[in-house]
């Protein structure tokens, strides 16, 4: 490989093959570093290996960042439209599941095959299994001394992604550098992740095991209705995972376990009619949950006699269910990384750090967290493509 590049990219990921293929194409020479021993390992087993690579409706609503307007630009310039217009030129088969997710309908290896072609059509050159050592600022480029060699460039793209899943040689390396420059970078912590619990609530929980329900979850004043599933730490699903992007440690989480209907209209009816409470309960959930919430919660003996005031609290209780997990399940089952490079330091249109030419920062090592849905992938390739092109 050559000393000089126009551009270096240091991460194969979703943005980093992103980025690289789009700069490639304006024909500059781009050569992208990873430590690991393949490109994209992440987008290899997301999405249940499947990849849901991004969503039908996708706006600023569905992302968390200090500022809530900083990822409006990139978004509306590669909208989720145009990254299925690049598949579908692939001939990449894929499916559209609940609330506008799109995902792979074989493998995701799929996806990265296409990343993978189209670095090939822009000659983007790759140094893999390669860590950087050290990195200097000389004469108004970057110099890097890596395993591989030394390399110098006129642009540097931080494409390091976050600390979720270790095992995927994920790093804070891009935080390392930010500060290495002077940017600010904000406190982090595990998002889109299982909540574990302990003590009796963990035994409770842990019988249950295995067991999903369709509920509303809500935390911090957001409330997202998907299902939950008990695990023998504790909860998970997609309902828990959206949830835990805005819980806090000692807080609760209130989980309504029948979203689907008016619950204390169902219960006056049943209260009108006579009816079984046990048959009713069963019709929404599972034999082994009406167990666990009868001990849990008896139900009044004798509906057909029953007061307002006795449905309405036992309504209130199906409804606003309130659990207070312990911690959650860290990084290591973290499918993002809340906070990261303040994105006060860098331009919303180009990515470049405002205080340091030639620097650029895209993906998910910045502090910006997107929704469950191909959300996180859809601001990797649109902060990508935004950065390609101002390169
Ligand atoms: P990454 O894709 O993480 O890429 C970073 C790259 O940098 C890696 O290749 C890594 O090896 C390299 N790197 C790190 N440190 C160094 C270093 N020191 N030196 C050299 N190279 C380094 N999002 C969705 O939108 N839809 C999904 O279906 C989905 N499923 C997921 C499932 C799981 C299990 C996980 C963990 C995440 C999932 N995500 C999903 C989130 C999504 O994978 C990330 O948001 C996305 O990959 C971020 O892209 P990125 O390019 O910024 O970082």
């Amino acid at each position: 490989l050559q000393l000089d590049w126009d551009v270096i990219i240091i991460g194969a990921g979703a943005a980093g093959l992103m980025c690289a293929a789009t700069a490639g194409y304006q024909g500059l020479s781009v050569l992208v570093i990873d430590h690991a021993p393949k490109a994209a390992a992440k987008i290899r087993i997301s999405g249940g290996g499947k990849c849901n690579f991004t969503n039908l409706d996708v706006s600023a609503k569905n992302y968390i960042c200090r500022n809530p307007h900083f990822v409006k630009s990139a978004l509306s310039r590669y909208p989720s439209n145009a990254f299925i217009e690049l598949v579908e030129r692939h001939g990449l088969a894929y499916e559209q599941r609940e609330l506008g997710k799109l995902f792979c309908s074989e493998r995701a290896s799929d996806l990265i095959q296409i990343l993978r072609t189209e670095c090939d059509w822009a000659q983007v050159e790759f140094s893999l299994k390669t860590s950087v050592d050290k990195l200097r600022y000389v004469d108004e480029r970057y110099q890097l001394q890596t395993s591989g060699g030394k390399f110098n460039a006129n642009k540097l793209v931080i494409a390091t992604g976050a600390l979720s899943f270790p095992k995927l040689k994920a790093t804070g390396f891009g935080y390392e550098i930010a500060k290495q420059f002077g940017l600010k970078v904000l406190p982090t912590r595990p998002g889109l992740v299982p909540l574990n619990f302990k003590g009796k609530w963990l035994e409770r929980i842990a019988e249950l095991s295995g067991l999903s329900l369709d509920v509303a979850v809500s935390a911090g004043g957001m409330r997202f209705q998907e299902a939950m599933l008990f695990t023998h730490q504790g909860l998970s699903g997609p309902g828990i995972l959206q949830a835990s992007n805005y819980w806090t440690e000692g807080e609760p989480i209130e989980i309504h376990l029948m979203p689907q209907v008016s619950v204390l209209d169902e219960l006056k009816r049943l209260r009108k009619q006579a009816g079984n409470l046990n048959k009713w309960l069963s019709s929404f959930w599972p034999k082994r949950f009406v167990q666990f919430w009868q001990q849990l919660h008896p139900a009044p003996e004798d509906i057909a006699n029953a007061s307002d005031e006795v449905l309405e609290a036992y309504a209130r209780q199906i409804c606003e269910w309130r659990l207070y997990p312990a911690e959650t399940g860290g990084y290591g089952k973290a499918e993002v990384t809340l906070g990261g490079v303040d994105t006060d330091e860098v331009s919303s249109k180009t990515f470049e750090a405002k205080k340091q030419p030639g620097l650029y920062f895209i993906g998910e090592v910045l502090d910006v967290t997107g929704w469950l849905g191909g959300y996180n992938f859809q601001f990797a390739w649109a902060s990508a493509v935004a950065c390609g092109l101002a390169l």
